[in-house]
């Protein structure tokens, strides 16, 4: 079985940027769960077929042609390199109803468990990566920031994309979706007791990712 190291969080924590760098020191092959229910979101725009019904959605999920690049950091849908596709926040809040769905959540972690029995190491990040796809990993990272904190960081990654949207809006935005996630019935994000947890506001980049590096390194304890 890989070795595992789930971090998960609310939106705008900087899941992404740390757990690719953590990825990178440790040899490890960085998997980010979020982009496959942004890449079903991206095929049902695609084809028309946006929809409430959980079937549907279960269905497409189901149909969905996922890969990610050797390093992890892309994803191809269909063959076709979509990752920057992904990062809009339309999509974001279509990801985040679809991943509602329990057939949708089946399938996901039907194939994100799949996935992680191609490598020996992965760090995978999403919302139930530690207390749902994979409760028995060793490392655990709940990682979390300030609720503004996090809207201005998605602020400066989405402006850096060109992606001009006002401050508060999206901060609104992030505040619906994380209420989503935390509160829908199968696996809502939620920080367990196992989990090494992390205030990333005060602290830059290069000091959580030595915190999360020294967790591993200590074996997982806290
Ligand atoms: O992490 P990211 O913001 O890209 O995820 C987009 C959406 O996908 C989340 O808001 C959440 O609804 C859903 N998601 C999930 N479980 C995961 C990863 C993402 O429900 N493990």
């Amino acid at each position: 079985m890989a070795e595992i190291i789930a971090i998960d969080g609310p939106s705008g924590a900087g899941k992404s940027t740390v757990a690719k760098l953590v990825a990178d020191r440790l040899g490890f092959v960085y998997l980010n769960s979020g982009y496959m229910y942004r890449a079903l979101a991206l095929a049902a725009q695609q084809s028309g077929a946006e929809s409430n019904d959980c079937v549907t959605w279960g269905q497409l999920a189901v149909s969905l042609q996922i890969e990610f690049s050797p390093d992890g950091k892309h994803l191809l849908l269909s063959g076709e390199d979509v990752t920057e596709q992904l990062r809009v926040p339309e999509i974001s809040g279509i990801a985040s109803q679809a991943s509602a769905c329990p057939e949708v959540r089946a399938e996901m972690v039907r194939r994100q468990r799949a996935l992680s029995e191609k490598y020996p190491g992965v760090v995978m990040e999403g919302r139930d990566i530690g207390s749902h796809v994979f409760p028995q990993a060793r490392y655990k990272v709940y990682l979390d920031a300030q609720a503004k904190a996090r809207a201005q960081r998605r602020h400066s990654e989405l402006s850096a994309l060109g992606i001009d949207k006002g401050l508060n809006e999206l901060a609104a935005e992030m505040r619906q979706r994380d209420q989503a996630d935390m509160t829908r019935e199968l696996a809502p994000l939620k920080r367990t007791a196992d989990a090494y947890y992390l205030d990333s506001t005060d602290m830059n980049i290069e000091q959580v990712v030595s915190s999360i590096e020294a967790y591993v390194k200590r074996g997982g304890s806290k």
